[in-house]
């Protein structure tokens, strides 16, 4: 018997195409836009006194969310238009990449050092053969993992400078890790560029990263309440943090994933193995200024599991929200220095280990 979610993902899309119609919406203190970018939802809402009739708040919505779809081809690897397409398949000649492009891949070389591989960018051949949410997610033979796994490697990036890049080995990148981050990242950027007098605050939503910039201006002390999600429902949470000018990014097994003869097939892979991680987690979640080091972190956590995965954030100093499948939910020492965490979980049977 084996599920998974196209038909949910044709629902969002029609869904999404019909909140597009309706462009920037907003009413009392939010102005906010709705679309679906990525392969996911996004909302950025734009939030200030007025903005729901702000015509200036409904510039930047838009502004923020183009610069959002500017970045979609920039970071997609399928597009047979896209940078990344055509240095995937160069068979190893030098390619010159835009801008965009070549910073994405020059953060994620970077967190792959810092991650000792954990995360890796050069996953897209496993990303392929494994098909988790397309028509054709199957699990693979061995010699089919071991074959696409020996392109894998970051070791295999060559960073020349001047937008240039050259892939060695048959490696073939694969930004799906930390595509989200980069955006909300950008997101920010474009904000603070555009609102330089400080009018707005926003609440960016792309997918399960977010981000929190400025006041929040329902809120004493201008916090956002940012919730972490029950693996089991994702509608609701076990735990909120409250933050300000942060980013709250979110990495599970639940999202996309296909079962067969009752077992469960993630799109978060092990390098190691070439299988989805099982590392005995749910989700993890990592608070963090950088929505791009965030995102590298909680595929990389995943993947190391609890053990590893608190050592190494004790280690660099990371805020990260632990939900493991025998119900515990651990925090590292930097959540509470970061934020305010709230555990919500007791009722759903989960314990609050600290
Ligand atoms: P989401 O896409 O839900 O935000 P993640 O940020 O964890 O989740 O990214 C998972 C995506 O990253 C996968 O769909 C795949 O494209 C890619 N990926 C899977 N495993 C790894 C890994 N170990 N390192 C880097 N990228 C990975
Ligand atoms: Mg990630």
């Amino acid at each position: 018997m084996r599920e998974n979610g196209i038909a949910m993902k044709r629902i969002a899309a029609l869904l999404a195409a019909l909140l597009c119609l309706s462009g920037c919406s907003g009413s009392g203190n939010v102005c906010s836009t709705d679309f679906f970018a990525m392969d996911t939802f996004m909302s950025i809402a734009v939030c200030g006194e007025g903005a729901g009739d702000s015509e200036a708040a409904q510039e930047l919505a838009t502004e923020l969310e183009q610069r959002v779809n500017v970045l979609e081809p920039a970071l997609s690897r399928t597009r047979e238009d896209s940078d990344l397409y055509r240095l995937n398949h160069a068979e190893g000649a030098v390619c010159t990449v835009a801008e965009d492009t070549y910073a994405a891949i020059a953060d994620a070389v970077e967190y792959a050092k810092l991650t000792g591989g954990a995360f890796d960018p050069t996953m897209a051949a496993l990303t392929d053969l494994w098909g988790i949410n397309t028509e054709d997610a199957r699990v693979p033979s061995q010699n089919e993992i071991e074959q696409a796994l020996s392109g894998v490697g970051y070791e295999n990036i060559e960073l020349l400078g001047d937008g240039r890049v050259r892939l060695l080995n048959g490696a073939q990148l694969d930004l799906g890790g930390i595509g989200k981050g980069f955006a909300t990242d950008e997101v920010k950027a474009a904000w603070e560029q555009r609102d330089r007098s400080g009018t707005w605050s926003v609440l960016a939503r792309l997918g399960g990263n977010v981000g929190a910039f400025g006041e929040n201006p329902d809120r004493d002390g201008g916090n956002w309440v940012v919730g972490i999600a029950d693996p089991d429902n994702s509608a609701d949470y076990l735990a909120t943090v409250a933050v300000k000018d942060l980013s709250v990014v979110t990495s599970g097994d639940y999202e996309r994933y296909f079962e067969q003869d009752g077992k469960r097939y993630h799109h978060i892979f092990d390098p190691a193995t070439g299988y989805p991680a099982e590392s005995g987690l749910r989700s993890v979640t990592v608070i963090d200024e950088s929505s791009t080091r965030a995102d590298a972190l909680t595929t990389a956590l995943f993947v190391m599991g609890l053990e590893e995965g608190m050592m190494f954030c004790a280690e660099n100093q990371i805020a990260a929200v632990f939900i493991t499948a025998d119900r515990q939910v651990y925090t590292t020492q930097q959540v509470g220095e970061l934020c305010t965490f709230s555990f919500l979980g007791e009722e759903k049977g989960y314990t609050y280990a600290q």
